[in-house]
């Protein structure tokens, strides 16, 4: 049997389809991987289907939100009524086309993790309900066991710090000492590192450590008096 790299070098990922050249139409070539239900946030499900495509020596899956009638539907009215489609996650081929496509189903899964979140399966056949399940069980417990190992570095001097600011922090699970916490003065979260004491802003484009988030925390007030 050949070794399977459940985490590829060459895994690349636009999950929120920020690349024009992803944001395209399903290829005509690419073959349904599962239909599934997908939470959006807070309250909103929606229906979404994965595509797996190999190529090339190279495994994409594409993804397409769709409208709440379109399951059962033919795949060209599906997809003619989605609310969005691209290219998702790709990498080298490995193992069977079912081995790529869960491959590539767990990073997606992982990667949108704190903002859509699989909520049921619906139908494969690539990926089967058993894999769906799996996989989305297993993200779940290393989330959960993420949460647990942030508590315990809740005493971290960063985070000591942004709860002084009121910048609610709180555990992201993606990782043992990923947080989230207000921007100071926005209305949008940053990241901080309870390992490192390091804070960082995708939106700002800010990062630092304790006294760096202090300085911005002090210099967003002094703007807004
Ligand atoms: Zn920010």
């Amino acid at each position: 049997m050949t070794h399977i790299n459940a985490q590829p070098h060459d895994l690349e990922l636009d999950v929120w389809l920020k690349q024009p050249e992803n944001r395209v139409s399903v290829p005509d070539d690419a073959e349904i991987a599962c239909l599934q239900e997908i939470h959006l946030g807070v309250v909103d499900v929606i229906p979404e289907a994965l595509f797996f495509r190999r190529y090339a020596d190279q495994d994409e899956l594409w993804a397409a939100g769709l409208t709440h009638g379109a399951p059962g539907k033919p795949r060209e009215e599906q997809l003619a009524k989605a609310y969005q489609q691209g290219r998702v996650a790709w990498a080298g081929s490995q193992g069977s086309r079912a081995t790529g496509a869960e491959l590539l189903f767990r990073a997606l899964t992982a990667a949108r993790q704190g903002h859509v979140w699989p909520d049921g399966f619906l139908e494969g056949p690539l990926i089967t309900e058993a894999a769906h399940c799996r996989i989305v069980g297993e993200l779940e417990a290393e989330i959960e066991r993420n949460l647990e190992e942030a508590e315990a570095q809740s005493q971290a001097p960063i985070l000591v710090l942004a709860r002084q600011l009121g910048l609610r922090p709180e555990p992201a699970g993606k990782s043992p000492s990923a947080w989230y916490a207000d921007c100071p003065g926005k209305r949008h979260r940053l990241m901080i590192s309870s390992s490192s004491d390091q804070f960082g802003c995708g939106y700002c484009r800010v990062k630092g450590e304790t006294a760096e988030l202090e300085a911005l925390a002090k210099q967003r007030k002094e703007a807004r008096s």
